[in-house]
């Protein structure tokens, strides 16, 4: 979009260089956000966590090591690709799965494996974000936030969505012990069918001719028939036995539908030094961004507002260069806040609605932050996605209900450059 964000990710991976390896920490490994090991419980001695200033854990991409890493038996946290469902029967389907604006499926953004130690419902917990790829939609997205600012508060969140599943330590999917992690290590059942398009939404419907291909929406199905099942359709009429090689397996979707697929390595945010952060790099690129004079600096009500963003911003930045390759911040401790980039963006206590199926208080659990739009290499076109921050709040509960994934609530911060407002 604006040249602004690529400075950004231009200037916070030259001096990430440096401190590669300072990534390689050794309590990196855990799969598990927040302190705790693989499956809540199954571990109670790991209770060693100190109740002070709330801990922030990061996340950061690495390629995964081998290609079965990050299968659904494995409680992965990560980024891109297809999501490894942690309930693999009962996704969220039709409009669930779509983008509240255009009507196209969503596209996966990261799932984060976030286990609640107290809570057995919640031995394992996991949190998927989805996003429309359209800069377009983000915006309508972005505009209906400050719309609803005035009068209820409603769910945003239409083309950037999250849901939360989470289960029991005995369940009908995974064996109660931990996983072993020496390639022996299976699911106990297989998952419903996934679309033959994107391989991420449940393929609960047929193509009409062959019975064969599975698809998630009509959308899906347009776009698989033009890209040559029309004539791959024929071949398994023909053919008795579904031959693998017309019809792409499970996973195996071709990577040019989904952004790249990485591993999510954490690790706490006060193990980087905060004097390693260059105060003046940080500065320069506040007077760097630029603005669109005419939308921003009306009036001295603008102005004034510009110069608290511009402190927001500014510490935004400080505290990102101390693990300038971050792309995720985790903390759900009661007394945790999101890292705002925008001051005059932030919703107010209002603006964040209850959980709409326990009614409960939601309380900030994670945000991703512009560092993603590097690594999924979206580009700087005119409809690319660009954000600052989104935000995600979750029940404070992490109520149980019948249905296996709940629609949590997640709130975009643009740049103001790409902010529309009423
Ligand atoms: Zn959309
Ligand atoms: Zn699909
Ligand atoms: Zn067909
Ligand atoms: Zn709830």
């Amino acid at each position: 979009m604006e040249p602004n964000a690529d400075k950004l990710r231009g200037l916070t991976i030259t001096s990430l260089d440096e401190e590669d390896d300072e990534l390689e920490l050794p309590h990196q490994s855990p799969s598990a956000i927040g302190g705790v090991g693989v499956g809540a419980g199954y571990d109670d001695e790991d209770d060693d966590d100190d109740e002070e200033a709330p801990e922030v854990t990061l996340g950061f991409l690495e390629k995964p090591k081998h290609p079965g890493l990050l299968l659904r038996h494995l409680f992965p946290s990560k980024a891109g690709g297809i999501p490894a469902w942690l309930d693999p029967v009962n996704m969220p389907s039709g409009n669930s799965s779509c983008c509240g604006f255009c009507g196209e499926p969503l596209q996966f953004v990261l799932q984060v494996y976030a286990p609640i130690e107290d809570n057995a419902a919640a031995f394992h917990r996991t949190l998927f974000m989805f996003m429309c790829p359209s800069m377009a939609c983000l915006l309508r997205d972005q505009h209906d936030q400050w719309k609803h600012r005035q009068g209820n508060p409603c769910r945003s969140g239409c083309s950037a969505k999250v849901f939360r599943c989470q289960l029991p330590r005995s369940n009908a999917f995974y064996s109660i012990e931990p996983p072993k992690h020496n390639g022996s290590d299976k699911p106990l059942c297989p998952g419903a069918p996934v679309c033959h398009w994107c391989g991420t939404w449940k393929g609960d419907k047929i193509c009409g001719s062959c019975k064969k291909a599975r698809y998630c929406s009509e959308k899906h199905q347009t776009l698989h028939w033009r890209s040559g099942h029309k004539s791959d359709c024929l071949q398994l009429i023909s053919s008795s036995e579904a031959s693998s090689s017309v019809l792409p397996s499970l996973g195996r979707v071709p990577a040019s539908k989904y952004w790249p697929e990485y591993e999510i390595a954490i690790d706490y945010e006060g193990a980087f030094d905060s004097d390693s952060c260059d105060e003046g790099n940080s500065k320069s690129l506040v007077m760097q961004r630029p603005g669109k004079p005419d939308d921003m600096m009306q009036s001295w009500m603008d102005q004034f507002e510009a110069d608290a963003d511009n402190k927001c911003w500014a510490s935004f930045q400080e505290r990102i260069s101390r693990a300038p390759k971050q792309v995720l911040r985790y903390c759900r401790e009661s007394n945790a806040k999101p890292l705002w980039a925008l001051s005059s963006g932030c919703p107010s206590n209002a603006d964040i609605p209850s959980c709409s199926y326990c009614k409960g208080p939601m309380c900030y659990e994670f945000q991703i932050m512009p560092q993603l739009l590097y690594y999924f290499g979206v580009k700087n076109e005119p409809d690319s996605l660009d954000w600052a921050t989104v935000v995600v709040y979750t029940c404070q509960g992490s109520c149980n209900q019948s249905v296996s994934y709940m629609e949590e609530f997640a709130w975009v911060q643009l740049y103001p450059t790409t902010t529309t407002r009423p």
